[in-house]
């Protein structure tokens, strides 16, 4: 499994499909690709609605004739966009797409998009025996106990940037609900709304988890 860090909050993993989650890509200073150089893609995932989660993946799903799989309301938003393979879904469903199982977990965060509005999701991602939670945007909340009860995630993809999402303290606290074995910060350092130091974050979780902090472009393989 490879884990690669496009910037903001997208995300790559390879294993046995290539999944892209929440691809914004044009206009993200931060990326570390165009939408025309990312490689070819079998899913694109996408936690919610907002410009910089929902992105290219309407235009990276038709380009790659890949499955566009997210909330019900924006899959068939995609759908009337030209999107020809789509999941819909909603929170606490999983489905499973070419031998990768994709659950909806809750997030609590608000999204609209053009033209309408659906909840904010996150996602568990399992592949190739490992489990990769994208918690998308959103504040700590209890029930994350319950995606580590169900689903034992072994890596969390956790904002950690404060304003729109978790800030330190309360991802801190989402390491203590999840239990990963790995951790990465996303959700920061994209504007200057969103400052935040990574090396704050991994000296504040300690031994609770390994704190893999990559820069955009940046890969992790286990
Ligand atoms: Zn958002």
């Amino acid at each position: 499994m490879k884990i690669s860090f496009l910037g903001h909050s997208a995300f790559v993993l390879s294993d046995t499909k290539r999944v892209v989650i929440d691809p914004f890509l044009t206009g993200n200073p931060s990326a570390s690709v165009s939408a025309e150089e990312l490689g070819p893609v079998d899913m694109v995932l996408v936690t919610h609605g907002h410009g910089d989660h929902l992105g290219d993946a309407v235009e990276l799903a038709k380009k790659h004739g890949a499955v566009f799989v997210a909330m019900h309301e924006i899959a068939l938003f995609a759908k009337a966009k030209g999107v020809e393979r789509i999941e819909p879904m909603n929170i606490g469903g999983t489905v499973e797409v070419g031998g990768v199982s994709i659950t909806m977990t809750l997030a609590v965060h608000s999204s609209d998009f053009e033209g309408g509005a659906a909840h904010a999701a996150g996602f568990v991602v399992g592949m190739g025996g490992h489990r990769i939670y994208h918690a998308g945007d959103t504040g700590v909340f209890y029930d994350m106990t319950l995606i580590r009860e169900l689903y034992a995630p072994d890596v969390a993809l956790l904002p950690i940037g404060s304003r729109y999402t978790m800030g330190i303290r309360e991802a801190v606290k989402a390491v203590d609900l999840l239990g990963p074995d790995v951790v990465i910060p996303m959700h920061y350092g994209t504007t200057p709304l969103i400052p935040q130091d990574p090396a704050e974050f991994r000296k504040a979780v300690g031994s609770r988890a390994n704190v893999v902090v990559l820069m955009p472009g940046e890969s992790f393989s286990f």
